[in-house]
C-alpha cells in the first residue's frame, strides 16, 4: 500500500506543498513542532533514508537547502534545524524546523495548532521564497 507521502504526491491526500524538484517534494508538517516545520521527501518510496542512492540523497538535500532558505526568510529564526526520524512514516523524509534554541526541536512538546488558512498562507509565502535550483 502506498505511504501517506506517496498519496500526498499523487494528490489523493491534500497537503500544504511548498517546493518540488524532479525527484523530491516538500510540504508543511501537519503536526508541526514549530511554525514553518516542513518535510522534504523523495518521490521514490523508500523507507530508510540511508537506503537512498547517493544521487537521490544529494537531490533530497539540494531541495532541503532551497526550502530551508525560503523558510528562514519567512519565519524569523536563528537557524533552520535538520532532523531525520522516520519512526512514524516508512517513507524517507527530512524535517526542516525553524529554531532559536535547542528546545525548539523537541518532538515531545505539544504540537503547534494552526487553522487551514494559516497553513495555506504560510505555505504560499514559503513557496514564493524558494530560490530556483
Ligand atoms: P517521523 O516518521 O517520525 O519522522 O514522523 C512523520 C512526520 O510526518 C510527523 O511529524 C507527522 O506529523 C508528519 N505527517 C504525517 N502525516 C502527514 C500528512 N498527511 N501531512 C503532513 N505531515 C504529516
Amino acid at each position: 500500500m502506498a505511504t501517506v507521502f506517496s498519496r500526498i504526491l499523487s494528490g489523493e491526500i491534500p497537503a500544504y506543498r511548498v517546493a518540488e524538484s524532479d525527484t523530491c517534494f516538500a510540504f508543511l508538517d501537519i503536526n508541526p513542532v514549530a511554525r514553518g516545520h516542513t518535510l522534504v521527501v523523495p518521490k521514490q518510496e523508500t523507507d530508510y533514508i540511508f537506503d537512498l542512492e547517493d544521487v537521490l540523497l544529494a537531490d533530497l538535500f539540494s531541495l532541503c537547502r532551497r526550502t530551508a532558505k525560503a523558510i528562514g526568510e519567512v519565519v524569523p529564526c536563528a537557524r533552520v534545524g535538520v532532523t531525520v526520524i522516520g519512526l512514524e512514516v516508512p517513507h524517507a523524509h527530512v524535517h526542516l524546523i525553524p529554531i532559536n534554541a535547542i528546545g525548539d526541536m523537541d518532538f515531545k512538546s505539544p504540537k503547534k495548532q494552526f487553522s487551514p488558512e494559516e497553513f495555506e498562507v504560510l505555505a504560499q509565502k514559503i513557496r514564493n521564497a524558494v530560490p530556483s535550483a
